[in-house]
């Protein structure tokens, strides 16, 4: 069988919602389509013959040497990588407009954001049929576009995926997931990117992955995640609350006050490890170089980082640095580590009545670009506020399309105990058994 993508249909596609921020040229090893299948990486991923930037202009003109783990792994699968997806500058993001290399569109609406930060990785999970994008989250950026473009977004438990080869924002909560267009696609490619692998000793020490053997019986809603809610969001997700009843899963209401702390923790604890990150970036290993040399070293590389750092990868070095400076760590940063203990007990507790834990994924439908830059840095960091509590405890959650409003998607997000990954696919199984997700008009 011959295959139906060419690279043409992705220069057309990539000029029209840009979700790409570097692409193939040559799709010619496709010809022979299936068994193979296409897949693209978010641009913090590295991958042998392309660049990896990371949406920041920073890194221009790097190309890693190597494949991570999870590209090597999905190539020895037969796959064939198409492009590098466009994001937030390092993950600094909601809504994929703090890229370097332009801003990837909602393929419902190009007025509107898909999501960030791995917006170009849901967008054109929406886009292209038998396509999957392989994307990452630190508080969220699998979750938060996969809502926004409608398609199911898939976070695995912390070190359940390698995270050889991806370019860091938060060590202790960095996971390299899926986003893709239905369940049977996560049956497929988890078991390919899971596993231990010696070069991330995070991901060594891990239970097999079971993909059955669970039925769900019942989820916790917590109270709290439905307060300010867009009551269009609120609407389908008390909606889909009904549908889930009919499909034998009970809600239970609950009250799980650890939620309204989250978010403060999570960008005190994500700033903190991505300030060290960035000391790396200096215009001398990888990516621009340039500024003069004969100057002082910290001369040197205040000028090239000035130059070549967009203002929300600035605000969290700063941010960053203060939470863990000696007189401020103890107020700040240990104080954020305390808070993500508690958050853990929390969800487990809940997690002993219940099989999971369940919220709407954003609280609004995906904004349009003339609304967000009406939005103050915080107002966009508070958009995060259901997204960033399973990431803080490493808990495996998948969103998935749960209504619509307006023509655009409404996401639910479903949490699991850690390693319990095989809940959500139960979950997903069910869902999309009888939910009709709506794609916008796929191209090939
Ligand atoms: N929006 C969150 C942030 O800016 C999440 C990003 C992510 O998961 N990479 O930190």
């Amino acid at each position: 069988m011959s295959c139906h993508l060419t690279v043409e249909k992705l220069v057309t596609l990539n000029e029209r919602y840009h979700p790409f921020s570097d692409l193939t040229k040559d799709l010619s090893d496709l010809t022979d389509y299936p068994p193979k299948f296409h897949f693209s990486a978010k641009d913090n991923i590295c991958a042998l013959g392309f660049q990896a930037r990371a949406g920041s202009k920073i890194l221009d003109g790097y190309r890693p040497p190597f494949d991570a783990t999870v590209v090597r792994k999905m190539r020895e699968a037969d796959g064939i990588l198409i492009g590098k997806t466009n994001m937030d500058e390092f993950g600094f993001g909601t809504f994929c407009t703090n890229s370097a290399f332009g801003v990837p569109l909602n393929p419902h609406d190009v007025e509107r954001s898909c999501g960030g930060s791995s917006g170009g990785a849901a967008a054109i999970a929406a886009l292209l049929e038998k396509h999957v994008s392989l994307a990452e989250s630190t508080g969220g950026s699998i979750s938060c576009p996969a809502s926004f473009c409608g398609v199911i977004g898939f976070t695995p438990t912390y070190g359940r995926v390698s995270r050889y080869g991806l370019i860091d924002y938060a060590n202790s909560l960095d996971k390299i997931g899926l986003i893709v267009r239905a369940p049977s696609d996560l049956r497929r490619f988890l078991p390919i990117i899971s596993g231990p692998d010696k070069k991330d000793p995070t991901s060594c020490v891990q239970p097999r992955l079971e993909l059955d053997g669970f039925k769900v019986k019942s989820v916790a809603v917590p109270e709290e995640a439905l307060r300010n809610l867009d009551p269009a969001v609120l609407q389908a997700f008390e909606a889909a609350l009904g549908k889930l009843k009919e499909q034998g899963i009970e809600a239970h209401r609950v009250s799980m006050p650890s939620l309204g702390f989250a978010l403060a923790a999570y960008y005190v604890l994500a700033t903190s490890e991505a300030s060290t990150n960035l000391a790396r970036y200096k215009g001398m290993l990888f990516g621009v170089r340039g500024g003069h040399i004969d100057q002082s070293f910290n001369d040197y590389f205040s000028e090239v980082r000035s130059a070549n750092f967009g203002k929300e990868a600035k605000r969290r070095v700063l941010l960053g640095t203060y939470t863990r400076m000696v007189g401020f760590r103890d107020r700040y940063y240990l104080k954020a580590l305390a808070v993500r203990q508690l958050i853990i007990k929390e969800y487990q507790g809940l997690m002993e009545r219940d099989d999971a834990v369940l919220t709407p994924t954003m609280p609004f439908i995906a904004p349009r670009f003339t609304e967000i830059a009406k939005m103050k840095p915080l107002e966009v960091y508070q958009a995060d506020f259901l997204t960033v509590p399973p990431n803080l405890t490493g808990m495996p959650h998948i969103s998935l399309p749960c209504g619509y409003h307006d023509g655009m998607p409404i996401g639910m997000q479903f949490v699991a105990p850690h390693w319990e990954e095989r809940r959500l696919l139960d979950v997903a199984d069910r869902w999309c058994g009888e939910f009709k997700i709506r794609f916008p008009g796929a191209i090939a």
